[in-house]
C-alpha cells in the first residue's frame, strides 16, 4: 500500500499538473463502487464544471478541494494509481489506447482504468486500480475534518510531531513498537515499508513493547522518522509493489532499502542474515544483530 512518501509524491504531482484546471467531463466509469456513497450520474452532475483549487495530503489520504466548496477525498488503498495524460490518448475497455502512448502507461499495472475525467487544457485524469479497494468520495469540508481528526500527528510537521509528543504516544501505547508506528490513529502515514526501515536505522527490534522503550531508543526512532520519509519522497517513493506516480513511473526507494522485504539477504550494515517475523498479522523484516 502506498505510504506517506508515495502519497506525497502523487499529491505534489497533482499540484503541479492539475491545480487550477476545470473538470469538463466524466469520460469513463466502469466500476460504480469506486465512487463512494453516490450514483455515478449524481457524481457527474456535481463535479462537472468545478475547478480544482488545491490538493492536500493527510496520512495516506488525498483531498482535492473544488471551487463549489466540496472536497474529493481519494484513497489509493492497495493498487490505486492516479494517472495524468493529455487528450491524445483514450481509454477502451479499461486500457489506454492511442498512437505514441508512453511506455509507462502501457505497463500492465497502469491498465486497470475504472474512472476517467477530462480536465481543461486537454488533460486527462485517469484512475487505475487492479484490486479496486481504492475510492473517490465527494464530500463536505466537515467530513474531511472528521477524517483528519481520526489520524495522529503528521511526522513531517515539526510543530505537530515533537519528540515529547512521540514519547507520549509511545507511553500510552499497549502494543509493540512496530504496531504503534503503523497505527494511523497514533502517527499518520507510516506503513510496513518505512516502519521496518525506521526501526532498522534506530537499531530497535520491532517486537519491543512501545511503552517500555528507554529514552535513548525513543530518540533514535524519532530522529530517524523524518529523514527516512524525506529521503523516500526525494526518491519518488518505493515501487516494491504496485506503486506508480502520475506519469505511471516507478519510484526508486526500493533500490536503497535496508531491510524491508529483504528476508534471507545479507544485512548491509553487519553482513548477517535479515530475518522476518509476523507482528499483528503483518510481516516485519529486521536484523537480529543490528537491532536489539
Ligand atoms: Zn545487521
Amino acid at each position: 500500500m502506498p505510504e506517506l512518501p508515495e502519497v506525497e509524491t502523487v499529491v505534489r504531482d497533482l499540484r503541479k499538473k492539475i491545480v487550477g484546471k476545470k473538470i469538463l467531463e466524466v469520460l469513463y466509469c466502469d466500476e460504480p463502487k469506486i465512487i463512494r456513497g453516490m450514483a455515478v450520474a449524481i457524481f457527474k452532475k456535481k463535479i462537472i464544471g468545478q475547478k480544482i483549487e488545491k490538493v492536500e495530503r493527510r496520512a495516506k489520504n488525498i483531498f482535492m478541494y473544488l471551487s463549489g466548496g466540496r472536497v474529493l477525498h481519494i484513497h489509493l488503498k492497495m493498487t490505486g494509481h492516479l494517472l495524468i495524460s493529455d487528450c491524445r490518448f483514450q481509454i477502451a475497455d479499461g486500457k489506454w489506447v492511442g498512437e505514441g502512448l508512453p511506455k509507462e502507461l502501457e505497463e500492465k499495472v497502469n491498465q486497470f482504468i475504472h474512472l476517467v475525467l477530462e480536465l481543461s487544457g486537454r488533460t486527462i485524469l485517469a484512475y487505475s486500480d487492479m484490486r479496486k479497494f481504492g475510492f473517490w468520495h465527494l464530500t463536505s469540508k466537515a467530513h474531511i475534518e472528521a477524517v483528519v481528526a481520526r489520524h495522529g500527528p503528521e511526522p513531517l510537521d515539526d510543530e505537530m510531531f515533537t519528540l515529547a509528543t512521540f514519547r507520549a504516544i509511545l507511553r500510552a501505547s499497549g502494543g509493540k513498537i512496530k504496531q504503534t508506528l503503523l497505527d494511523q490513529s497514533k502517527i499518520a502515514g507510516i506503513g510496513n515499508i518505512y516502519g521496518d526501515e525506521i526501526l532498522f536505522l534506530a537499531g530497535v527490534m520491532p517486537t519491543k513493547i512501545a511503552k517500555k522503550l528507554r529514552n535513548k531508543e525513543i530518540e533514535k526512532i524519532y530522529y530517524n522518522i523524518r529523514p527516512t520519509l524525506e529521503k523516500a519522497i526525494k526518491m519518488r517513493g518505493a515501487s516494491i509493489g504496485d506503486f506508480r506516480d502520475t506519469a505511471g513511473k516507478k519510484g526508486y526507494y526500493q533500490e536503497s532499502r535496508l531491510v524491508y522485504g529483504r528476508e534471507g539477504l545479507l544485512c548491509l550494515q553487519c553482513g548477517g542474515k535479515i530475518k522476518r517475523i509476523k507482528i499483528a498479522g503483518r510481516s516485519s523484516c529486521y536484523c537480529p544483530k543490528c537491532q536489539r
